[in-house]
């Protein structure tokens, strides 16, 4: 029995009078947060002058100083629940840590700035509670919050009721959030869970993820997207042209973008609910399940509607897959960034130097194969697997090494091996 932490998300349906609450409990933690940036920052510039000046920014120490100046600030703060306040300033704590921890060396990746102001309409409207009424109501469409009082459910709530009932969860905190027009609550839960060493399969599947199907495997079955999410991907096509046409800073752009916003919300329900039934028969009929590496850095600025679903589409599977393997028994290889899934020939190990997004299949100029370029990806993902295993490098799942042993060095050892070791390792995988 392992214990993990894990969310369980519903939409709601909030009347209008809740949905005023909710906006602005969002709203509260938003002030709180901007007021404890000012503060921070005018002791910095006070310390500039002055280096005897004391800064903390702790969170006790941040709540402490909003107590003493709500009232001037914020006269309105009786409002909303104290959570919401304690929750914009929970987040400034961990912005600031992270510069400073960024500044002196002590967080790895891209450096990480000073926090910037949020803007209403601009940042995600969200709002923590750790303390307080929180409950799952036993008719299991019900749920409470403090001071905002008991919200109806879009969804059943009996997963994680069930698990309340049988003493197997414990609730940690609740976080609502609005994704285009519609709100949902996030509740963090200590579970406790049985957790097999192996799953007892032997088989090993390359997982590519995409946007024309959802995901194409390295047996050759392909998963097909849901006919809803087949539809709201076509919508999205025509709403992102239309948005293209429209004159910037008109109303009726404004009109599209949120209609986009609604759609693109939609698709990414339908297809994160796709992809947990994949991810579960993965983790459950396999031994070992590869993925690709996402690319994070061009995940931010990429232009391509196609480019940014299917990383989207990857993100949420591998999201999904990490914790589902450990959950089930089986372990998870995440392939390098640069490992070149998609080019490499998986029948005899040629690279071809450049592979558009709009090439379909793959054709070897070496040995002549014509494969279905998704197919292809898949079946040198598995055979990745082979590598991992003859060299004993940790695979990234609970259990195995975290990400930080992904060093750069065991990456570019990935993929490099010699040509016999490529074909010793596909005669043991990839069957014709
Ligand atoms: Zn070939």
């Amino acid at each position: 029995m392992t214990t993990v932490i894990q969310a369980y998300r519903f939409a709601l349906d909030p009347t209008p009078r809740q949905r005023r609450a909710l906006a602005s409990h969002c709203g509260a933690a938003r002030v709180a947060y901007n007021w404890g940036l000012e503060f921070v920052q005018a002791r910095l510039d006070q310390r500039q002058n002055d280096p005897s000046v004391q800064i903390s920014w702790t969170l006790p120490a941040l709540r402490r100083e909003w107590n003493q100046a709500k009232q001037q600030v914020a006269p309105w703060w009786a409002e909303n629940s104290k959570e919401a306040y304690s929750s914009g300033l929970d987040g400034l704590a961990r912005a600031l840590k992270n510069w400073t921890d960024s500044r002196s060396g002590r967080r790895k990746g891209r450096p990480v700035g000073f926090p910037h102001r949020k803007r209403k309409g601009r940042c995600r409207d969200t709002c923590r509670f750790t303390t307080g009424a929180i409950k799952i109501l036993p008719d299991r469409t019900h749920i409470q919050l403090p001071r905002i009082g008991i919200l109806k459910t879009h969804e059943s709530t009996r997963k994680l009721a069930r698990r309340l009932e049988r003493g197997t969860a414990r609730v940690l905190a609740a976080t609502i959030s609005r994704t285009a027009d519609r709100w949902f609550v996030s509740f963090t839960v200590q579970v406790d869970r049985s957790t097999p060493a192996r799953n007892g399969e032997t088989s090993v599947v390359g997982v590519d993820a995409g946007i024309r199907h959802l995901a194409t495997l390295s047996t050759g079955a392909t998963i097909p997207n849901p006919r809803a999410l087949q539809h709201s991907l076509r919508k999205l096509r025509r709403l992102n042209r239309q948005l293209a046409r429209r004159t910037p800073g008109s109303s009726r752009r404004k009109q599209t973008r949120r209609r986009l916003a609604r759609v693109y919300a939609r698709a990414a329900n339908l297809r994160r609910d796709a992809l947990h039934k994949l991810t579960t028969t993965l983790a459950t009929q396999h031994s070992t399940v590869v993925v690709e590496q996402l690319n994070l850095a061009g995940l931010v600025r990429n232009r391509h509607l196609a480019r940014a679903l299917a990383d989207a589409s990857l993100a949420e599977l591998r999201r999904q897959l990490t914790y589902k393997t450990s959950w089930y028994g089986s372990q998870l290889i995440v392939a390098d960034p640069f490992y070149p899934s998609s080019k490499t020939c998986s029948a005899c190990g040629w690279v071809k130097a450049k592979l558009t997004l709009a090439e379909r299949t793959f054709t070897c100029e070496v040995c002549g194969l014509g494969i279905d370029r998704d197919l292809n990806a898949a079946r040198n993902l598995a055979t990745l697997a082979q590598h991992v295993a003859q060299s004993g490098w940790e695979t990234q799942n609970a259990r195995g090494a975290d990400r930080e042993t992904q060093s750069a060095g065991q990456v570019a050892l990935k993929w490099e091996p010699s040509s016999q070791e490529l074909q010793q390792a596909q005669a043991g995988t990839v069957g014709a």
